[in-house]
């Protein structure tokens, strides 16, 4: 058998990243295998943050295993980590980000299960950032349940395809916005495996013009499993915001949250405590399901908090009728509550 990029590449599969059951190709770090005349290999590695530990033993294990690849001469391994400032990047990581969209911040929405209003969050927190900022995208990962089309009122959209074989994002509020729901049937998506989430994910990134994009807000599936990491590793995110409710059993996997971004090295940005209490005439709150549980948590793993929204019929109605509550209702205290998440996300992208 002859020595090729692809017999690399195979080899290469069997090399997990460090902490997770995951291997280094799908995840998307091995950017680029180069055989030469003399079969030498050349392995460029992209890491989503530099970590020089876990960069030296990825190295160590791609060296381990081109050298035992049958026919392999000689290995050469170039590696770069995805938030080194640009101007000092060598020419090959360059290359290998060539396919990435010109975007600044990359801000993930995620959560340790579905229900808790995670994409609520995501949907009203972009507008949100689109009201004080221009440049804002929304990108709908949750492939298994993209809720993005109805909750702004663009279902029935279809993207336009450009010359170079691009999509346009649909425009709405200010955003651009995709999501998969633009593009088959959501029934279809619920039977997708990993890997068909992933390359759904990277189109995502790559083949979609996010030009002038300085925001991109992702709506990652609910929970912390192999397909949530993997997309996070799709794109260079900038820091996640985990959705939680108050309740106990919320909290535990809003930990695994915490967790699965550490793990990664990003940076959490903080928690959303959503459905947090109920505001009743008179100016009460009633703590329906134990108010103050994220920002507990927040506290036990030193994480920002970035606020509660409380529940509010408004905000339910908001994404059945497209038209979220933050540009609906603008003044409504769950309004101003994620308009003050907003506010957290930007002080912790824009001052570090
Ligand atoms: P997830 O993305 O976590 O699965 P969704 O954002 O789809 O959750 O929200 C689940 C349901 O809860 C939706 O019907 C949504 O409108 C509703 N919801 C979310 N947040 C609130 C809130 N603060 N007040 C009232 N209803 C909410």
């Amino acid at each position: 058998m002859s020595l090729t990029p692809e017999t690399v590449a195979k080899r290469l599969k069997q090399v997990k990243y460090p902490g997770f059951t995951r291997d280094i190709v799908s995840f998307g770090i091995v950017k680029n295998i180069e055989v030469d005349e003399g079969a030498a290999v050349t392995v460029s590695l992209v890491f989503p943050k530099p970590d020089p530990e876990v960069q030296k033993r990825v190295e160590e294990s791609v060296r381990a295993a081109v050298l035992e690849t049958p026919g392999a001469q000689g290995v050469n391994i170039r590696s770069e980590a995805r938030d080194a400032a640009p101007r000092k990047s060598p020419p090959q990581a360059r290359e290998a980000e060539k396919k990435l969209p010109d975007i600044k911040h990359y801000v993930a929405v995620a959560s340790g299960k579905g229900g808790v209003g995670k994409s609520t969050v995501a949907v009203n927190l972009a507008v949100s950032l689109a009201k004080k900022r221009s440049g804002v995208g929304l990108m709908d990962a949750d492939i298994w349940g993209p809720s993005a089309p109805v909750m702004t009122g663009t279902q029935g959209e279809t993207p336009v395809a450009t010359p170079e074989r691009k999509m346009l994002p649909v425009e709405k509020y200010g955003l651009k916005i995709m999501s998969i729901g633009y593009l088959i049937n959501e029934e279809e998506t619920v039977i997708w495996r990993g890997p068909m989430v992933h390359g759904a994910v990277k189109q995502f990134v790559e083949d979609v013009v996010w030009t002038n994009i300085d925001y991109l807000v992702i709506d990652l599936p609910p929970g912390t499993g192999d397909a949530q990491l993997s997309i996070a590793q799709t794109a260079p995110l900038s820091g996640g915001v985990i959705v939680t409710t108050p309740q106990e059993v919320s909290l535990i996997d809003a930990r695994r949250g915490i967790l699965m971004f550490e793990k990664l090295n990003i940076p959490v940005i903080g928690i959303v405590e959503n459905m947090s209490y109920l505001d009743v005439p008179g100016g009460e709150k009633i703590d329906i399901f134990g108010r103050g549980g994220g920002k507990a948590m927040a506290e036990r793993f030193k994480v920002p908090f970035l606020g509660e929204i409380p529940i509010d019929p408004n905000v339910r109605k908001g994404g059945d009728g497209g038209v979220p509550v933050v540009e609906s209702d603008p003044d409504s205290p769950a309004s101003l509550a994620f308009a003050k998440v907003a506010d957290e996300v930007l002080k912790h992208l824009e001052n570090g």
